[in-house]
């Protein structure tokens, strides 16, 4: 099956075309700017490569210039569309209804709108391109993946807040849990890297990229995840502050006379590392260039990241009542060396050892612990596209059909 996975945000909608059966990718691209100027940026496995300003005033001229590109006699990898079998949407918050993916309806759009007021920023802007989607392709089938629904195997001990329980009954105020695609694909590339079986392993997945998330996952099911009810709870990130006593925000915003907005804002786009590096950057590799010059602050907004890592992966080992992988993935995990080592330091009370030379290899999947680690340690690159076109493709088979 070919699927076309789109991953739809405000003004930009990225996209891969997978053949499911060998998971090439045959192409992939972005649309940025959209409703601006517009920029398409597109590339195929045969070598085309295309970065150049289209104009593209919604989600429905971008979705158009893509299959317009996929299906150019010069440029393209398809004859026609009608040879995209599924696509495969990326949906970020499914509430409590959605558990798996799903084919996507409108009693399934009518719902995710339902959960819009829990992600006011993201589930409009999925939907924007599932709507464009429809539009262009009404006979195509279409597959909603969720990244709450890998999250929803957490028990309520896991996901309910120490707050009035009627708050969840009214408003669902929980904690659910994000980066779950990723979560679930590299918990099980780990697993087969390894030739162990998933629902026997205990693995502690670190995505730590610009937004970060810790997963526990115990027999291929979610126990639990350090986001929240928001992407916003759990580790510093790159510009998110994680965990903070909420007592701290309302003293902070009386010392300053902010609203709540206000301090959203800062909370969202003004902290994390960058906050604690005196707005030095939210990128890993300035702070890390900044510490070699030493940079106090760099070398603070570092420490505080590992550390935190290493307090929830602790944590997360008692969870579990033990741990057999951890694994490093995303933008941080899969390239900052140091930040692993650092992190795995903490970690010897598990009898972890890493090896410094693995450790700096680079490949798709790396074990990085020594022979005698009562752990693996592991690298893996994510691939979000992959998990959602794998999960289109057994919904397609599921349904029976590619076509609707
Ligand atoms: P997101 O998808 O949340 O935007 P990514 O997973 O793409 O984040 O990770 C982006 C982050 O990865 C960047 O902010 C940067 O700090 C970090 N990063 C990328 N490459 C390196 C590297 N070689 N060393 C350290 N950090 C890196």
């Amino acid at each position: 099956m070919k699927i076309l996975v789109i991953n739809s945000g405000s003004s930009s909608l990225k996209f891969q075309v997978i053949d499911s059966e060998t998971e090439r990718v045959m192409a992939k691209g972005v649309c940025e700017r959209i409703g601006i100027d517009g920029i398409f940026t597109y590339k195929t496995d045969s070598g085309t490569s295309v970065k150049e300003p289209v104009a593209m005033a919604d989600h429905k001229q971008a979705v158009d210039t893509i299959l317009k590109t996929l299906t150019d006699q010069e440029r393209g990898v398809l004859e026609d569309f009608s040879q995209i079998d599924v696509i495969g949407h990326r949906l970020v918050h499914g509430g409590e209804k959605f558990t798996g993916s799903v084919v996507v309806t409108d009693e399934v759009i009518q719902a995710m709108t339902e959960c819009n007021d829990l992600a006011p920023l993201h589930n409009p802007a999925n939907l924007v391109g599932v709507d464009a989607c429809r539009q262009l392709m009404p006979d195509t089938l279409m597959v909603g993946v969720f990244d709450t629904a890998f999250n929803q195997t957490m028990e309520p001990k896991a996901f309910l807040y120490g707050l009035p329980y009627q708050y969840y009954e009214q408003y669902k105020i929980r904690r659910y849990g994000f980066h779950g695609i990723s979560h679930k694909y590299v918990s099980g590339r780990a697993a087969e890297f390894m030739g162990q079986d998933i629902k026997r392993v205990k693995t502690i997945v670190c995505h730590l990229g610009n937004g970060a998330s810790i997963c526990a996952v115990k027999y291929g099911k979610v126990v639990d995840n350090s986001m929240g009810f928001t992407p916003l709870e759990g580790l510093v990130m790159g510009t998110r502050c994680g965990d903070v006593d909420p007592g701290a925000l309302e003293f902070l915003a009386k010392k300053e006379n902010l609203d709540f907005q206000q301090v959203m804002t800062i909370l969202n786009q003004e902290s994390g590392v960058l906050g604690i590096s005196k707005n030095l950057s939210s990128d890993f590799r300035e702070l890390k260039d900044a510490q070699i010059k030493y940079n106090e602050k760099a070398s603070l907004a570092r420490e505080i990241f590992a550390y935190k890592v290493a307090k929830y992966v602790g944590s997360y080992a008692a969870a579990m009542n033990g741990v057999d992988n951890i694994v490093f993935t995303a933008g941080v995990g899969e390239n900052d060396s140091e930040i692993r080592e650092e992190i795995c330091e903490y970690l010897g009370f598990l009898g972890i050892a890493i090896d410094e030379v693995m450790n700096r290899e680079q490949s798709e999947a790396v074990k990085i612990s020594t022979w005698d680690s009562k752990v693996n340690v592991l690298v893996i690159r994510t691939n979000e596209e992959l998990e959602i076109a794998r999960e289109a493709a057994a919904v397609a088979r599921q349904v029976g059909s590619g076509k609707r």
